[in-house]
Order: structure tokens, then C-alpha cells, then sequence
């Protein structure tokens, strides 16, 4: 087996990272223990912010990223389409049960008769937009006749756009993303907004995306409608489950919280399912 050969069953970033002149889509993930998990929950509460913790979070639980290390500063430099679909891939990877994925659930309230329910949606079904030509770079022609480049939003502008002051985020996001900024006619406040606009619709036309949002259908009445997917759910993940298995394992087998959080967790899970069918055999 060549060792060097990217997993196959990965499906690729949809956007990558564009370094050494090399665009790479590859990545994979850490084997999932107890110790990660707790790692990732802890690196979610200690982020200052959403983007901190997309960061902080992937930087622990990639294995690897286009070839390399994961570290921070690679992270931060995805774009944001590839940071959500990793954190969706992070998402079905904490919920995998002895690996089988597992369908995620999602609630909604109807729109027209104020029903609760709950449906369950397979995240790995859902469709991905990849990169357009160009990535990450989009090219705009100004008036002026001069052709510029601006490139896609990566985690670290998302985490210093939140210190910006309100009144300049146009014009400073436009000078970040520009290849020369320095050329840019930002002078008038008419023009920040007619460049954002352009700008903006530029990239749009080369960016990846994720699905967002699915139709949902009422089971009460059957009326259509949109429901939001966070991208981000697996901040949400708490070690709540995790805590009782582990007390459930030391109680059962006598064994130290850092032998069990280090069990793969399939392992983890056949122990808890042998002592269930123990407890089974001995009612
Ligand atoms: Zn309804």
C-alpha cells in the first residue's frame, strides 16, 4: 500500500488552498477519541468568537490539510466555504456510531399552521457548489479601463472584520481583498459602494458553496417551506455524552479517565454496547 496516496473516500474541499503556486483540495481527520472530543469543546468556549472557533476547532481535529499540518494560520487562510464544509464533515464525523453516519435531526415550526417537528436530514446528501475559474482570485474591468484582481474572504478577515468600526468595513474589506490595493478609486463614499457591489457580485461568480437551507413539508398540513442550516453545528457539540460513558466505562471496568478518553471511539462504544448486553444477560 503506498502510504503517500490520498484517501479516496474523502470528498474533496471545494475550494482548497492555493500555496507554492499548487491549488490542494486534500484533508482528513483525526480517529475520533474521548481526549479529542473534550479537546474540541474546550477550544469552542475559549474562542473569542464564531470564526475563533471554526479555527481553533479544525486546527485540532484535521489530521492534515492540502498535504501539510493543520496548523492555525493554514486554517484561518480557507475560505469560507471550505470552513463550513469542514465543519459539516466535523458534524457527521461526531455523530458517526460504530461507523455507521447517521442521519442529523433538525426541528421546524410551520409558517402556516405553528406545528413543531422534527425531521432528519442525511448532511452527506446535500449538494456542493465547487470553486469557479480563477479561484480564489476574481478579475473586474473598471472604468478606467484597468483590469484588478480581488480574491475570496478567508477565516482571518472574518476574524478581524468583527473589530472593525462600522463605518469602514466596505472600504477595508475592499483594500484587503484587492490585489493592488493602492490602486483603488475609493475617495468618494459612492464609490466604496459601487466597488463593493461589483466586487462582490465577482465573487460570488467564482465562490464554492454549501447548501444553507433545505424545503421542509409540514407533516400537519403539508405547507412547503425553508429551513436554515447552520454550518456551524458542531460548535454545539457538547461532552455531555461523552462524561457518561467515560463514568459508565470507570465504573464497569476500573479503568482511568485518560485510558478511556483515549479509546478510539468505536471501541469505546463496543465496550458501553458489551455492557449493556451483560446487564441483559444477568436481568
Ligand atoms: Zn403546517
Amino acid at each position: 500500500m503506498n502510504a503517500l496516496a490520498a484517501p479516496t473516500d474523502l470528498p474533496p474541499l471545494p475550494g482548497g488552498l492555493v500555496e507554492h503556486g499548487q491549488r490542494r483540495r486534500d484533508w482528513a481527520f483525526h480517529p475520533l477519541t474521548g481526549a479529542l472530543e473534550l479537546a474540541l469543546a474546550e477550544a469552542t468556549e475559549a474562542a473569542q468568537d464564531t470564526p475563533g472557533a471554526v479555527t481553533a476547532v479544525l486546527s485540532q481535529a484535521l489530521a492534515r490539510l492540502a498535504g501539510e499540518p493543520p496548523q492555525p494560520h493554514r486554517v484561518a487562510a480557507l475560505c469560507l466555504a471550505d470552513r463550513q464544509f469542514l465543519m459539516r464533515q466535523l458534524a457527521q464525523h461526531l455523530d458517526e456510531d460504530l461507523g455507521t453516519p447517521t442521519p442529523q435531526w433538525l426541528s421546524s415550526r410551520c409558517p402556516a399552521c405553528d406545528a413543531h417537528f422534527d425531521f432528519a436530514l442525511d448532511l452527506a446528501t446535500l449538494p456542493v457548489t465547487e470553486a469557479g475559474p480563477g479561484y480564489p482570485w476574481a478579475e473586474l474591468a473598471g472604468e478606467d479601463g484597468v483590469t484588478r484582481r480581488f480574491r475570496l474572504p478567508v477565516g482571518a478577515d472574518l476574524s478581524e472584520l468583527a473589530h472593525q468600526p462600522d463605518d469602514t468595513v466596505e472600504a477595508w474589506l475592499l483594500q484587503r481583498l484587492a490585489e493592488a490595493p493602492d490602486t483603488l478609486p475609493l475617495g468618494e463614499p459612492a464609490q466604496i459602494g459601487a466597488w463593493a457591489a461589483r466586487v462582490e457580485a465577482a465573487l460570488d461568480a467564482i465562490a464554492p458553496a454549501l447548501v444553507l437551507q433545505v424545503q421542509a413539508a409540514c407533516p400537519e398540513c403539508g405547507t412547503a417551506h425553508a429551513v436554515d442550516l447552520d454550518p456551524y453545528g458542531a460548535l454545539r457539540h457538547r461532552p455531555d455524552t461523552l462524561l457518561l460513558q467515560v463514568h459508565r466505562l470507570a465504573w464497569h471496568y476500573h479503568w482511568s479517565e485518560a485510558e478511556i478518553l483515549a479509546l478510539p471511539r468505536p471501541r469505546r462504544l463496543r465496550y458501553l454496547q458489551l455492557i449493556d448486553q451483560a446487564r441483559g444477560l444477568s436481568a
